[in-house]
């Protein structure tokens, strides 16, 4: 049995009883002021409270390197010493908090062994459309940055969209709302995490990464307002503007046998 659990942002906790595997984890959600102004940096408290087992974690896969991605991912190498699977960017945020040589660098299609039972494909992906059309902070974190960083040094990098399978079962992971439909073609899976953030503003997302996918079950994520604190238990508390029921209504009109999941933060989902 694997329990996922959606963690805020684009974050995903994969576990099973021998080890935890992460992707894009973000506990920090720093506030509209300092996403600003900045610099920031990672809530070391509320790391550690969210991830208490940090020794089972045993890899850590970045789909991108701004910040609601890959801010808190240094201190968690650190503190767990997993295997780190991203960008040439996340290398260098590696190298800029003292840890060099620690990523395993991917540029597209690479497949990695993480454990026994689980593996990667870094399947080249592509950044949503978030203000005025564009994507964000485009480029490579800058080898002469310093910590800490404002956000926007906290460039993109090369995106990825992780698919992790763990004891057979496929889960793909998108964690901004675009696709290459070149790249993903010929890759299927059993769970489809979709960015539901700026969902609307891409072309053919989500239906027609879902048509080349073939899930069994969706499930929508970085839906929730980053900016703000997750108290736990308390519902979570979506982003401003966002149409989720729109999503799901529009996936499900076109996939009306899909499971289209809107999970709450730290809901444990039984995959599997
Ligand atoms: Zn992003």
């Amino acid at each position: 049995m694997i329990q996922v659990t959606w963690t805020g942002a684009a974050g995903l906790t994969f576990e099973t009883p021998d080890e935890i595997i992460l992707i894009d984890p973000y506990y920090t959600r720093v506030d509209l002021f300092n996403t600003l102004l900045g610099p920031i940096s990672p809530d070391e408290a509320a790391i550690d409270s969210a991830l208490s087992a940090m020794q089972k974690v045993k890899a850590v896969i970045v789909g991108h390197t701004h910040s609601d991605h890959a801010l808190d991912v240094p201190y968690i190498i650190q503190r767990s010493n997993a295997q780190l699977v991203g960008s040439s960017s996340l290398d260098t945020l590696m190298t800029l908090a003292g840890l060099p040589g620690r990523t395993l660098v991917c540029r597209g299609g690479e497949t990695v062994a993480l454990s026994e039972h689980a593996l990667v494909t870094m399947i080249r992906s592509a950044h949503g459309l978030v203000f005025a059309g564009k994507v964000p902070f485009q480029g490579e974190i800058r080898p002469s940055a310093t910590l800490p960083m404002k956000a926007s040094g906290y460039r993109l990098g090369t995106v990825f969209a992780p698919r992790l399978q763990i004891h057979g079962i496929s889960f793909l992971h998108v964690g901004s709302a675009n696709f290459i439909e070149e790249e993903v073609q010929g890759y299927t899976c059993d769970v489809l995490f979709l960015c539901a953030a700026g969902w609307h503003k891409t072309e053919g997302y989500p239906h027609r990464l879902i048509d080349i996918t073939r899930p069994g079950t969706v499930v929508l994520i970085h839906y929730d307002d980053f900016s703000k604190p997750h108290v736990k238990g308390t519902q979570t508390r979506k982003l401003p503007l966002l149409d989720l029921k729109g999503m799901v209504r529009s996936i499900k009109a076109q996939f009306p046998q899909k499971d289209v999941v809107v999970p709450e933060i730290d809901a444990r989902m039984s995959l599997g």
